[in-house]
């Protein structure tokens, strides 16, 4: 079986070691002897559409947002509405999730008009605003109720529409805007969510619940092997630690 994952803007967009959430779907993939190929598309380059089976996109500042967006219209657009469409997986966070919505309004006022992927809008309140910074805990039914950790450091305040579904529930910390405990977007297969950390090394029922949709995708049904995640649920449980102090 192959994976085929498609990096978006791995330098443009890569806040708080984003890039480790490619190497923990690299990994957990490879480990059960699946051949992995990732392609980068950076600034310029337009994935093929129907070519890959996972894309990945992370954060990054209203600056780097800014020189994305309107990249990702012009040349990522086909190849992500194409995805979507059948079934592959899209995974964005912070910044890369603002794009996938309608719009994301900076802290400055300027409109960055996003994918529509997922049904939400995004506006920063503007600089003097407080961000929303720490450790978070999450509880996601897409889970089966298990907790997501991870790191939140974002201005801009993300409000669902009535077809976007939240990632989960914030336990702990701000999630999408602070005020309705909502935390990230789900539509069809596409995955927004505020969680660095980076998000998937720590959290691997999520990761692998991803690779099954994308193999899905692609190879139909699949059943991934179980691996010894005791490092990783390590890992876990010392955040749950650390974000629940916080509180
Ligand atoms: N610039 C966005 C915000 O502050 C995204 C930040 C990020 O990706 N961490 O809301």
């Amino acid at each position: 079986m192959e994976l085929r994952i498609c990096h978006l803007y791995p330098d443009l967009l890569n806040l708080y070691g984003d890039r480790g959430n490619l190497m923990a779907l690299v990994h957990r993939a490879q480990w059960r002897g699946i051949d992995v190929r990732v392609e980068e598309s950076r600034l310029g380059a337009s994935p093929v559409p129907g070519a890959h089976d996972l894309y990945f996109m992370g954060g990054g500042e209203d600056r780097q947002q800014h020189l994305a967006a309107a990249d990702l219209r012009e040349r990522k657009r086909e190849a992500l509405l194409d995805a979507a469409g059948r079934g592959a997986v899209v995974l964005a966070v912070c910044g890369g999730y603002q794009l996938l919505g309608h719009y994301y309004r900076s802290a400055e006022g300027e409109e960055l008009i996003g994918l529509g992927l997922l049904d939400v809008t995004t506006e920063h309140p503007g600089p003097q605003t407080r961000r929303l910074i720490g450790n978070i805990i999450v509880r996601s039914p897409w889970l089966g109720g298990r907790t997501l950790v991870g790191f939140e450091n974002h201005g801009g305040r993300t409000r669902l529409g009535p077809s976007a579904r939240p990632l989960g529930t914030v336990v702990t910390g701000f999630g999408n805007n602070g005020a309705d405990r909502n935390e990230g977007a789900v539509s069809r297969n596409v995955y927004g969510t505020y969680l660095h950390g980076p998000l998937l090394p720590k959290n691997p029922a999520l990761t692998d619940y991803l690779l099954t949709l994308a193999l899905r995708s692609r190879h139909g049904p699949v059943a991934l092997a179980s691996l010894d995640d005791s490092l990783e649920l390590a890992a876990h449980s010392a955040a749950l630690v650390r974000a629940t102090s916080r509180a």
